[in-house]
């Protein structure tokens, strides 16, 4: 059976891209994941995934950026298609269509977003009405940015990053460089261990001044505040991005990091206005392959009305 009890024909949500403004890490588990203290953030910077009943999975993607997305069933959004319909004892038999604007292994944790999106938009579809928890533990298997994805707005995530709890947070205007290229996140762990080898790691802990800044829309106190315990790793990786950082902060950003494990860069600014220069004078600097302007906080995983 097809599971599709809503009747309804197709389902859109609508999913936000992640910055991380505290990316906390701690030494290497016995697991090979490392503990994390992670302040996620939501941007005004989406994928919309649309589910249509269909005879069998399909995936299908759309945007600047499809080619370097997988169709297969390693694509997240199939991935959640496939464990809600196994819940139910079903087939995942829906055509997932991907608009994506999130850049792809950017540090924006745009699969996961999919991920989320589509395990909203599957349930919806097929009227399972899954409590909110449940959906959230499913995340979780899917990996550890998607539940954060799905919630949105503010939010600390401690253990792999997928323990969340919801924070304030006021109104910020951000700049996103997109580079050539993406950076592979276990790569970029790696090179953090790599780098941090002889020296000891402290225990990742949140940072109570910035979660006070983000909670205070005060973004001379949140750009004082930034931290990404992987942007040297991906520095290091990448060492062009320090160029990319260097241009945005000449133009008037008040702060700039790497967004995640990168290699897409973020550039906090006063207002939409400083926001526009900043990305005008970053697409001029020749350093990065797109810029896009987006706010904060952005609302998690929406089914966007039919
Ligand atoms: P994160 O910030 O969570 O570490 P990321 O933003 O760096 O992730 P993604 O865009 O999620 O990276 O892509 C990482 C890899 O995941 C891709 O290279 C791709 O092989 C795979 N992937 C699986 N599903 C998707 C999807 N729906 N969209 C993009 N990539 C996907």
């Amino acid at each position: 059976m097809s599971g599709a009890a809503s009747g309804a024909r197709s389902v859109t949500v609508r999913v936000p891209a992640k910055v991380n403004v505290q990316l906390a890490v701690g030494a290497a588990r016995a697991d090979g994941f490392h503990d994390l203290a992670n302040v996620f953030l939501a941007v005004s910077l989406y994928d919309e995934v649309t589910v249509t009943p269909a005879d069998a999975l399909r995936v299908t993607c759309s945007g600047p950026d499809a080619d370097q997305v997988p169709l297969d069933r390693t694509n997240l959004a199939a991935r959640a298609a496939e464990i809600l319909a196994a819940r139910g004892g079903f087939a995942p038999a829906v055509h997932l269509h991907i608009a994506k604007s999130i850049p792809v292994a950017g540090g924006m944790a745009g699969g996961s977003a999919d991920g989320a999106a589509a395990l909203l938009a599957c349930d919806t579809l097929w009227g399972l009405g899954t409590a909110r928890a449940e959906l959230l533990d499913i995340c979780a298997e899917l990996g550890s940015d998607v539940p954060f994805s799905l919630v949105g707005g503010a939010a600390l995530g401690t253990g792999r990053g997928e323990v969340l709890t919801p924070l304030p947070a006021g109104e910020f205007h951000w700049v996103f460089a997109v580079a050539d290229g993406g950076l592979s996140t276990p790569a970029v762990f790696r090179e953090f261990d790599r780098l941090a080898e002889g020296r000891a790691i402290p225990v990742p802990q949140a940072s109570p001044a910035l979660t006070a800044a983000l909670a205070s829309g005060d973004a001379d106190a949140l750009a004082a505040t930034l931290a990404n315990d992987l942007q040297p790793a991906a520095l290091s990786l990448r060492p062009g991005l320090a160029d990319t950082l260097a241009a945005g902060t000449e133009a008037g950003a008040l702060a700039a990091l790497v967004s995640g494990s990168g290699p897409t860069t973020a550039f906090l600014c006063r207002d939409p206005e400083s926001a526009g220069k900043v990305a005008a004078a970053l697409a001029a600097s020749g350093t990065c392959r797109a810029t896009r302007v987006a706010a904060s906080p952005a609302p998690g995983a929406t089914v966007l009305p039919s």
